[in-house]
């Protein structure tokens, strides 16, 4: 630390992303991304856009914004793109949360969240999840803040059905809910189509997951048009410039192409029943996933020593040092290859564990 840091933030513990070590060749299956590339309409699209790097991309992101509000039969006045689903997650901490308005959201949910409250200073509360990991709305009535819901949740992949979001927006008219569908499209139902009828309603997405643009950092919220302005008014405020040029038309492409994100989409869930079974044949608790990863545990191996074990054969998934779940690991889901590679990798470290410990 300099010692012209601002006293601010001087306390501030940064959001730990996922590793990428370069050090060797892994299978990585820490970060939730893709394993398969973009659509070509989205790399034909980035590729003529990078003949025009010359100029300033369109600060108000029309057509993306536009392929996006038609997808979910809405308006483009209610959609905002982002830089990253994060940076839609910065603008809502800055926006709606404050001085009696605190954050509430999950013990054990996405991590950048409590970032985001300690950045601003906000007041914040973690309302713990049940003995099961499942979100209970009635938890969450008269939250007093306003709400941050990952739907489905990271890092337990649990998933509540739209009845469920009605009822914390219902219960928290005077509040805004933030519904973070990062991983909504891996068998969820969105609540993007509630917008209509909740004006305290924003949804946030990603491009990063099924549509396997991680690399081009590219998300959106949708909300009622009061909440976009909102929004639009911190960008603007910050930079208006947050999309690249590139990524622009690459998102605007991908949306071209809805049958291959919903094609992938298929094969994830395929391939993560494949890999539920394989783990539970392992001996393994899987939690039930909605999402691109599985959050597993075993009962005879400790969260940490299977990480290492795994690392040390090349194979990187994502532990969490954090009480009550530290006995987990969150394992991406691949390619149905990837998936036999991890598993037969996993018999072999179980089989090891077990020869030593007798
Ligand atoms: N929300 C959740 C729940 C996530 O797991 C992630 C991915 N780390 C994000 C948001 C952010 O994703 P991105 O910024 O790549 O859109």
């Amino acid at each position: 630390m300099s010692i012209y840091f601002s006293p601010a933030f001087r306390d501030l513990v940064p959001y730990v992303p996922g590793e990428q070590p370069r050090d060797r060749a892994y299978l990585k299956l820490n970060t939730n991304e893709s394993p398969f590339p973009p659509s070509q309409k989205a790399r034909e699209a980035a590729a003529l856009a990078a003949e025009r790097l010359m100029l300033y991309p369109d600060p108000e992101c029309t057509e993306t914004r536009e392929r996006i509000a038609a997808l979910y039969g809405i308006r483009k006045e209610n959609v905002v793109c982002t830089n990253g689903s994060d940076e839609a997650l910065n603008f809502a901490f800055m926006a709606f949360c404050g001085p009696g308005t605190p954050a509430v959201f999950a013990d054990i949910t996405y991590g950048f969240y409590r970032v985001f409250a300690d950045l601003y200073r906000l007041p914040f509360r973690e309302v713990p999840l049940r003995e099961d990991f499942s979100i209970d709305p009635a938890d969450y009535a008269d939250a007093g803040g306003t709400v941050f819901i990952a739907n489905p949740n990271a890092p337990t992949g649990l998933y509540l059905t739209p009845d469920r979001i009605r009822a914390i927006l219902e219960a928290n008219p005077e509040h805004v809910v933030v519904v973070d569908e990062a991983y909504i499209d891996f068998g969820g139902t969105s609540a993007v189509p509630l917008i209509r009828e909740y004006k305290n309603l924003l949804v946030v997405q990603t491009f990063s997951k099924s549509r396997s643009m991680a690399g081009a950092r590219l998300g959106f919220a949708a909300g009622d048009e009061a909440l976009i302005r909102d929004l639009q008014t911190l960008r603007y405020s910050t930079n208006p410039y947050n999309v690249n040029a590139m990524t622009l038309a690459a998102g605007a492409g991908a949306l071209e192409d809805e049958a291959y994100t919903r094609s992938n989409c298929r094969t994830i869930m395929e391939n993560r029943a494949f890999l539920t079974e394989a783990l539970e044949k392992l001996g393994f608790a899987v939690l039930d996933s909605m999402t691109n990863f599985v959050f597993a545990k075993h009962p005879e191996i400790g969260g940490e020593e299977l990480y290492l074990a795994l690392k040390a054969r090349g194979i990187l998934v994502r532990h969490f040092q954090k009480e009550r779940i530290s006995a987990y690991n969150r394992i991406t889901v691949g390619t149905r290859a990837d998936m036999e590679t991890l598993v037969q990798t996993l018999g072999e470290i179980l089989g090891q564990h077990r020869r030593r410990n007798g």
